[in-house]
């Protein structure tokens, strides 16, 4: 119920997963309601980029949040990290346009993070979802339906028998989190890998930091961390790009066949749809207050939001 920053600067170096660059990233402390905010400091202008869904730029590969031209890519497992630990304000400085890709989960992230939260003076509001929402696109979806706490669910279908049909679904709690889907790293079939490597991305890709199945199985001599880890590493990502709805949501996830481009189109059906939700706080004594006709706004850029994704979206915006 308290929202949670870091207690210390924490350093992390790795190279960007597209980019190639080398690069240096540090989470700072900040203050309650802020959220998290990324800025690039190989720029001198210091553009605060918040982790919000309308600065989201780009969804293939990766998402991409970005303010003006300032970018910064690959941010959906760092991001799962701080949401999976429950960490709600934070300064991420880098000095690339990318996250490191560390070993290509969120382990590493989790491993400096976890004993580092430091809890704030103010709540946390939660979006617990009062009605069920569904969002398709062709044979993908992506449902949200009412929990008493945070589940999700993935479920991926591919044409290779050492992915195939698998699913994993999960009660999220910092220690399930931690367990069960920090450690599940990215995957991606040679094929491809050589394919975007020719198109200038995945440059930084290796098999230190994600896993590679060509039509044998997989190619990493260390083989899979779970059986399982492909749905659990979209779960890993489901969490990641959630967080940039600016608040835990109560409810039960369910994704099938979904990535980054359905995840986003689902928070801005849900942020369309505010007679599915409201927005609750959990007292000292545990009971829970609604937010009365606190419901979405409309960001500069025209998408709909949770009002408190405004004051570093848009000092235009209206609430609805
Ligand atoms: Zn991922």
């Amino acid at each position: 119920m308290w929202q949670h920053t870091v207690s210390k600067n924490i350093s992390f170096a790795g190279v960007g997963l597209h980019s190639g660059k080398v690069v240096k990233l540090t989470v700072r402390a900040s203050s309650v309601n802020s959220g998290i905010r990324f800025v690039r400091t190989d720029r001198s202008d210091q553009t605060m980029i918040p982790a919000s869904m309308c600065k989201v730029q780009d969804t293939r590969l990766a998402t991409t949040l970005a303010e003006g031209d300032v970018q910064v890519g690959t941010t959906e497992h760092l991001l799962s990290a701080l949401s999976g630990l429950g960490i709600d304000n934070a300064l991420v400085e880098l000095n690339s346009n990318e996250v490191p890709i560390m070993d290509g989960s969120a382990a590493p992230f989790v491993m400096m993070l976890k004993n580092n939260r430091l809890r704030q003076k103010s709540h946390r509001l939660m979006m617990k979802i009062t009605k069920e929402i569904v969002y398709t696109y062709e044979d993908i979806e992506v449902r949200v339906t009412p929990y008493d706490g945070f589940r999700a669910s993935c479920s991926i279908d591919f044409e290779h028998p050492v992915i195939s049909n698998q699913s994993y679904n999960l009660e999220v709690t910092p220690q399930s989190y931690i367990k069960e889907i920090s450690s599940a790293r990215t995957f991606g079939f040679l094929e491809q890998v050589e394919y975007l490597r020719a198109n200038g991305k995945a440059l930084g890709g290796s098999l230190d930091n994600a896993v590679v199945i060509d039509k044998d199985g997989v190619v990493n001599k260390e083989g899979l961390r779970f059986g399982d880890e492909f749905a659990r590493h979209k779960v890993l990502d489901l969490i990641g790009d959630l967080a940039l709805l600016g608040c835990p949501i109560m409810g039960h996830v369910h994704a099938n066949k979904a990535g980054h481009t359905q995840h986003l189109a689902f928070m801005e059906a849900l942020a369309s749809q505010p007679d599915c939700w409201e927005l609750v706080d959990h007292g000292e004594d545990g009971k829970e207050s609604v937010l009365d006709k606190v419901k979405y706004a409309t960001c500069a850029a025209g998408k709909k939001v949770l009002p408190f994704l405004l004051p570093p979206c848009s000092p235009v915006a209206q609430v609805a």
